[in-house]
């Protein structure tokens, strides 16, 4: 995510959880299909609406237990709990910002850590998913890369991240938005990512409007086109980050393959398909892509496109050799697009003295013996 240091230190109010992990057989119950979870219960001479009542306990009763599901018989939640766990992952660590950000380091069932982050702004409440353990893209200012791919989220694992960042808010609150800009390419692991969406808008399930919901990627044009044709409301924003092909391969390697091209006809059959504006991101990169002709040749490219722009001013990631722009050079870089006639906007650091930018709280925990298990 691109969400950086801001408060100092000082300011920093942050709690700390700690729990240690050893690897429990049992499935969550939002791994088991549903015919699976009926079948279960019939064995037992239980009607299949325990199968619902179930389910509305972890999405809208914030059970976190199933000693919590009191509609249930006694015995069932016994049996239940020796056979499942309610929920797959566990909250490794909370940290909580003074700005009222909240970022969770989840630990899943195979001790692979993930982040996600939940959002405080006046009446919205968002939470930061994350669709992959690391990411395989590469991008080379981004701390989710560092150390490749590990493995897809399964659906359930996507979801648990918004059960876990929704049972943060008070009782009267709920979740509003969603950001899929977490670690990992949402678009590599399209068919979770969508499966889990399907049950957040569910009215049965999150109730979060799909208007809401934003979908992040690198660009990966057949998948863009797969998305734009199923005609979901979900919101499209395409990682840019550069304006030219030759810039862009630097950036983010896999423009080799897909070619810059290639992207942009894609989001613009997405906007058609839709009817939904496209943004795009750029990560603002000292003296790299942040130069005035950058940006004038950026308004080249995307005039006549009905897009947003969303520029992100990069957040140091130890060890990387990339630096945040100046504060002339952004207001630079703004005016040229504005000029231009693009709509634009600077992404707002959140979260900063958390950590809160993709994948840096899990790379920091990697030197931790409690939180190393299963983190490369
Ligand atoms: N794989 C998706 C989601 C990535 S995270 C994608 O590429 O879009 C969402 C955004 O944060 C992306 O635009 C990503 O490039 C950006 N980002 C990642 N690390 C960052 C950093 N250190 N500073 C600023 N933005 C960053």
């Amino acid at each position: 995510m691109a969400f950086s240091p801001q408060i100092t230190y000082n300011n920093l109010m942050h709690t700390l959880q700690l729990r240690s992990g050893s690897i429990d057989a049992r499935r969550a119950l939002l791994e088991v299909p549903n015919e699976e979870i009926l079948a279960w219960l019939e064995a037992r001479g239980q009607a299949p609406l325990r199968a619902r009542q179930m389910r509305r306990w972890l999405l809208s009763g914030r059970a976190t237990s199933f000693e919590q599901m009191s509609d249930l018989p006694k015995q069932l939640r016994e049996e239940l709990a020796a056979s499942f766990r309610p929920l797959g992952s566990d909250i490794a660590r909370h940290l909580i910002s003074c700005d009222g950000t909240h970022k969770l380091l989840l630990r899943l069932h195979d001790n692979q850590v993930i982040e996600c982050v939940l959002l405080q702004e006046a009446d919205r409440r968002t939470v930061c998913i994350s669709t992959q353990v690391g990411c395989g893209m590469g991008c080379v200012f981004c701390a989710s890369g560092i150390g490749g791919l590990v493995r897809n989220l399964t659906t359930g694992e996507i979801l648990e991240q918004l059960i876990h960042a929704r049972n943060l808010l008070p009782a009267e609150e709920r979740l509003t938005h969603i950001v899929v800009m977490g670690m990992g390419e949402p678009l590599a692991n399209l068919d979770a990512l969508l499966e889990a969406l399907a049950v957040a808008t569910s009215p049965q399930g999150l109730g979060i409007g799909a208007r809401h919901i934003t979908i992040s990627t690198v660009g990966l044009p057949a998948k863009i086109r797969r998305l734009a044709d199923l005609k979901k409301q979900y919101h499209l924003a395409v990682s840019l980050h550069a304006p030219n092909e030759e810039l862009r391969s630097r950036i983010v390697p896999t423009t080799d393959k897909t070619g810059l091209s290639a992207i942009l006809e894609a989001a613009d059959y997405f906007y058609a398909t839709t009817g939904r504006q496209v943004t795009y991101e750029y990560v603002l990169l000292r003296d790299i892509n942040d130069q005035p002709a950058h940006a004038a040749e950026l308004a080249k490219l995307l005039r006549g496109r009905q897009a947003h722009i969303n520029l992100i001013p990069f957040n140091d990631v130890e060890g990387l050799p990339y630096r945040r722009l100046t504060q002339q050079a952004l207001t630079d870089f703004v005016a040229i697009l504005r000029g231009a006639g693009l709509s634009v906007k600077v992404r707002k650091r959140k979260g900063a003295d958390i950590d809160a930018a993709c994948g840096q709280l899990r790379r920091a925990a990697l030197a931790e013996p409690t939180l190393s298990p299963g983190v490369r």
